[in-house]
């Protein structure tokens, strides 16, 4: 197990592009990367929970019986081993969310609880061809994997973006080894839940272009929203489908209409309530008593806890 709680700050924030941010933390001593798409959660605690100043599994049980934190998944972009710090890139969306406002607003010094790296997937050893879907969430993923390409694979990129601007996202060269890259972009305009008409084109023409090659040397990774990673396992994974299901990660980042964790959070919030009712000496311990709202998270940058 890579992966632990940890209490950072931020070091550095760069707008890569006019709706991604880059946001670099330190990520303390002990941080192994675990390679390509490896990410982290982000922990955001409503404005009463009294975060315990060692940030540590032990340490937290206890308080998530009466404040759970909201948790948001980011991709490691980059992994500075020599300086330690790590880059990760958020989409500030429309509507807003918890984390893309927290991203926007951050400045440097800035507290970030978190636990990672979690381990997500390893480019298959005899990858030739390399498919990857992503909209703008999924770049940083992306931008990853493509480095790891080997000479003489190539790859196809799908990338869904909403605004143009976005595309500068993916820098040249985007293999470290010069592998070939193809990327073809498709603007859907702001997302609607339903996968643009290009996107289902575009899918189709890689699944023939594909359906004449060894499944064994094709790899796919694909991370969107639901209703396009719905559309990729359909066409690249399904019965017609070209490729073999052990070389493929295919992920749903986010829900059109839906927060990441809307039904777990619920859950726990009504869980919280009655715990706070039923043990109220325990749950003093652990709360902020002039904080009253039970709904309203704040950030997880605040300095002072
Ligand atoms: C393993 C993994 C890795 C990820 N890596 C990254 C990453 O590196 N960079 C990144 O930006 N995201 C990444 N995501 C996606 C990110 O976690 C979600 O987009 C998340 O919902 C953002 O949280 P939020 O608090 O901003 O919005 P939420 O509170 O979750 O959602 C609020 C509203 O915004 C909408 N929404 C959420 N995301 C988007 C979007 N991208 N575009 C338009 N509307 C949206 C929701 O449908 C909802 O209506 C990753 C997800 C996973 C599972």
């Amino acid at each position: 197990m890579t992966g632990r709680h940890r209490r950072s700050r931020v070091k550095d924030k760069q707008w890569i592009t006019p709706h991604i941010v880059r946001i670099t933390i330190d990520c303390g001593s002990h941080y192994r990367h675990t390679g390509t798409d490896s990410h982290v959660a982000l922990y955001f605690y409503p404005p009463e929970a009294r975060v315990p100043a060692e940030f540590a599994a032990d340490n937290l049980t206890a308080l998530h019986t009466f404040a759970s934190p909201q948790v948001r998944r980011y991709t490691v972009q980059r992994y500075d081993p020599s300086h330690g710090p790590v880059d990760l890139d958020f989409v500030v969306h429309e509507p807003a969310g918890l984390a893309s406002t927290w991203a926007r607003d951050a400045v440097i010094g800035d507290e970030v609880l978190w636990w990672g790296p979690t381990e997500a997937w390893h480019l298959p050893e005899l990858t030739r061809t390399l498919v990857l879907v992503a909209d703008e969430t999924g770049l940083p993923a992306v931008a990853s994997i493509l480095h790891e390409l080997t000479e003489g694979a190539h790859a196809h990129v799908i990338a869904l973006v909403n605004d143009r601007s976005d595309e500068a996202y993916l820098t040249h060269p985007l293999s470290a080894t010069g592998a070939e890259t193809h990327v073809t972009w498709i603007h859907r305009g702001p997302a609607s839940g339903e996968p643009p008409a290009e996107f289902l084109r575009t899918l189709d023409g890689v699944a023939d272009l594909l359906s004449s090659e060894p499944a064994d040397t094709i790899a796919l990774w694909s991370g969107t929203e639901f209703a396009e990673a719905g559309a990729v396992r359909r066409t690249l994974l399904g019965s017609r489908g070209p490729l073999n299901k052990a070389n493929t990660n295919v992920t749903s980042y986010w829900i059109h209409g839906q927060a990441q964790d809307a039904r777990p959070d619920a859950r726990n919030r009504r869980r919280n309530l009655d715990n706070r009712a039923r043990y109220p000496a325990e749950a003093a311990v652990h709360l902020n008593p002039q904080s009253s709202s039970p709904v309203s998270y704040r950030s997880a940058v605040e300095t002072h806890w």
